[in-house]
Formats: C-alpha cells, structure tokens, sequence
C-alpha cells in the first residue's frame, strides 16, 4: 500500500480527467473512503464488488479491509491500466472488469472465479445510473449480501423515507420491502473532486431473510408505478386500471388513500393480492 503513488499522483501519472459523461466526481481522501468501507462492513471474508473505481480511492480502502477478493467493474477504459497497478500491491485479490455494471451478471462473475455467491456491493455511484443500478440489485435474481451505495442526498432520502415524508415514494417502498436500510453518512459536494452541484449520502442495505417470491416482486413495481405515478389521486383511481377498488378490498387497504399515507406492508399486500 505505501508503495502506491498518491491517488492524485496517479490520475497525474496517467494524464486522466474525470468525464461528466461517466458521472465522475472522485474521493481522493483515504480517510473519507475508509469510513465508508468501516460502515459498510464487515465483509467478514466474502468478497465485494465495487461499481466505478475510478481512479481507485475506494478500491484502496475495501483492499484494505477483509474483504476475500474485490471485483471492481469499470465502464471508462481509461482507467484500466491505472486500477491493474492495485495487482501489484494486492495480488489475486483484486481484478478489475472492463463493462457496464448494468449489464453485468453478478451471479455468474462470481460463479466463473469460484468465489462464494454471497457478496457485498460497495459503490460510490455514477449519479446518472445509480437508481436504475438500485432496482436492478434489490429486484433482480442475485442478492447481494449487503449494499452500501453513495448516492446524490435526494436519492439517499428517497431510498429511506418513511412512509408519510415528501421524500416518500416508489424507491422508499421497494427499498423496505426487500431490504433494512439506514443512511449512514452525509457528504458534502466538496468532499469530491471535481465537485458535483449537489451534496451526496451513504445508505447501506441489508436484504430480508424473507424474500417475496419473484412474480410479488414484478407486481410491486406495477403498483408502485400505478400508485406513485398519480400520486395525489386516491388509490381507488390510481389503481383502477390493475383492480381498483377490488384489489383495495382483497388487500385490505383503505380505497381513499393516497400512495404517500400506504405503509410498505400495504403495498407488499397488494403486490400479493395482485399475483
Ligand atoms: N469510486 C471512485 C471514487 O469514489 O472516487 C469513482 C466514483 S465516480 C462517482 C463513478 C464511477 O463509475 C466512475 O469511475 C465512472 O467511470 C464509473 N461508471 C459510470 N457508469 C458506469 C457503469 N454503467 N458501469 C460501471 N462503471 C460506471
């Protein structure tokens, strides 16, 4: 570790600047990405994947913990021979993998290197693809063990919001349902280089033991999109069109509320009812 130049001595070394394109705002603070990989862990020897190392900072810091082995997976080519100087300090235990995190299969990455399916997630996310990179890990077919995401602050807050709060939504509904999550830092947009316009939150997710069957899962997205889609409706309206009032009644749900005053147990129940 201390044989590896500075991370702004790196992106210098290999003549890089970050793309808006990619969503690039970097943490070159160690101590910074080191709190993040210390509240997302502990990784207790699994491994983790990490989306959109970038130059590198918090790829550092999970190679420091006790992770088994980290996957990173990084879409700006740019960055390849940079993050292959991480093998010489760490060995097999980091690889780096040139693609789209959205289009990656997790479950067969990991199959491939005879790692344990049972991995974590830690990501400093491109704001660009982070809620759709959300949805895909907390509906798709692999479960990661735990996610511990930086996003922009409002997503952070949609993510954990209660029912009843402005924030509350789509996001905060799917999130509960399938996982417990906390938001467990604040950063400024300064802390990042170069600075995005607005400040950014840590949330780590844990999912549920107790997973709802896969055809509950689809159906939640439908109501949820029915529900919040015309969200100041009451739910006898939003949702006429995949049952109306007779999907209310089935899943006990009051007909004359609106999606913001549904607990995620309510939508969970009309997910059920809807299959
Ligand atoms: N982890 C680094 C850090 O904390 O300094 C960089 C974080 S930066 C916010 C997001 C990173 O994700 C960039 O390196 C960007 O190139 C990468 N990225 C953007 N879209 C991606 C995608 N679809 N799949 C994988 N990586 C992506």
């Amino acid at each position: 570790m201390s044989d590896l130049p500075t991370l702004r001595e790196s992106l210098e070394q290999h003549g890089l600047m970050a793309k808006k394109a990619f969503g690039q705002h970097f943490l070159l603070d160690l101590n910074i990405t080191r709190k993040i990989v210390r509240l997302g862990g502990p990784f207790d020897g699994d491994p983790v994947i990490e989306v959109g190392p970038g130059p590198g900072g918090l790829t550092r810091a999970l190679l420091e913990s006790e992770a088994s082995h980290v996957i990173a997976v990084e879409k700006d080519s740019r960055f390849l021979e940079l993050l292959s100087e991480l093998n010489s300090a760490y060995g097999d235990r980091f690889e780096v993998i040139d693609g789209d995190a959205l289009k990656v299969d997790e479950a067969q990455l990991l199959a491939d290197r005879k790692l344990p399916v049972g991995a974590h997630i830690v990501s400093n996310l491109p704001y660009n693809v982070g809620t759709p990179l959300l949805i895909k890990w907390l509906t798709g077919p692999w479960q990661p063990k735990s996610l511990t995401l930086m996003f922009q602050l409002e997503v952070a807050l949609r993510v954990v919001a209660p029912v009843g709060d402005d924030d509350y939504g789509r996001l905060s509904v799917i999130s509960q349902v399938l996982c417990d999550g906390v938001k467990v830092m604040d950063l400024p947009a300064r802390a990042f280089t170069p600075p995005p316009k607005v400040d950014s939150a840590v949330v780590r997710l844990v999912p549920r033991a107790e997973r709802p069957a896969a055809a509950v899962i689809k159906n939640l997205e439908k109501v949820t999109a029915a529900a919040f889609g015309q969200r100041r409706k009451m739910l006898r309206s939003s949702l006429k069109s995949l049952g109306g009032e007779a999907l209310l009644d089935k899943a006990e749900i009051d007909a004359t509320l609106r999606a913001e005053q549904v607990h995620p147990d309510g939508f969970l129940r009309l997910a059920t009812a809807l299959t």
